[in-house]
């Protein structure tokens, strides 16, 4: 693995959080709304250090095996772990058992494994990924599979649903759609129970290369890898 760590991690984080509270300030935003996750995946757990050592908390993977190694080496800092991959139905219980978020549910299936195999106090705190430009290539629920899918996993007791994650496909309108998940993600909130609409308050989107459009569309939760890490190889 390649690291970060002398290659302008530091020059990285300042531009980035520049980029974060420019985005912020163009559409009044508190930067405190927007949460950075730093997406480490290729990344050695020596560059995860170093991003935490600079403040940076939540730590995004895709790669489970390679995730569980980093968890476990890292396991003495306070870090909060977000799988952001494409979930099997034979690696949730990883899943369950080695991350604090998931953001990639996309069937009721994926979130009755997940709640069943779930053995923290804590409950998984869980997204519904939506493929809003209906990409075939990719993960997500379908726009119009959400109400069924909401409905089905908020009654699930290891989960906790916190609201949408999407990622677009190459060539999508960030804008537009950005705006698109946000307008499903107010109407998605209000087909909960009351006390489960409280929770209901996290939408993940937006990568290095839009951040600014997810930023200004209502994203809570944005997963930078290269404008943290550096390119991966
Ligand atoms: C890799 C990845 C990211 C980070 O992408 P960058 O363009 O490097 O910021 C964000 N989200 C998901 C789901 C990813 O797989």
């Amino acid at each position: 693995m390649v690291s970060a760590i002398d290659n302008g991690f530091d020059t990285r984080l300042d531009q980035l959080n520049a980029r974060i509270l420019r985005a912020c300030q163009e559409c009044g935003r508190d930067r405190r709304s927007v949460h950075l996750i730093g997406v480490s995946k290729t990344k050695p757990a020596a560059d995860v250090i170093a991003a935490h050592s600079a403040g940076v908390t939540d730590f995004g993977e895709n790669y489970l095996q390679e995730a569980i190694d980093k968890v476990g080496q890292l396991a003495h800092l306070d870090l909060t772990w977000h799988y952001i991959g494409n979930i099997q139905s034979n690696k949730t219980k990883d899943i369950a058992s080695h991350f604090d978020w998931v953001h990639t549910v996309d069937r009721a299936k994926i979130g009755k494994r997940l709640s069943e195999q779930r053995r923290s106090e804590r409950p998984l705190q869980t997204l519904i990924q939506v493929n809003i430009d209906d990409d075939p290539n990719k993960g997500g629920c379908q726009a119009q599979e959400l109400p069924e899918l909401v409905e089905a996993l908020a009654s699930l007791p290891n989960l906790e649903l916190r609201g949408l994650m999407t990622i677009l496909s190459q060539g999508s309108d960030p804008r537009a759609s950005y705006e698109s998940v946000a307008q499903l993600h107010r109407a998605a909130g209000t087909l909960l129970p009351t006390a489960a609409q409280r929770g209901w308050n996290a939408l993940s989107m937006g990568m290095s290369g839009d951040m600014e459009h997810a930023i200004a569309a209502g994203a809570t939760h944005i997963r930078i890898g290269t404008a943290l890490f550096g390119q991966r190889t």
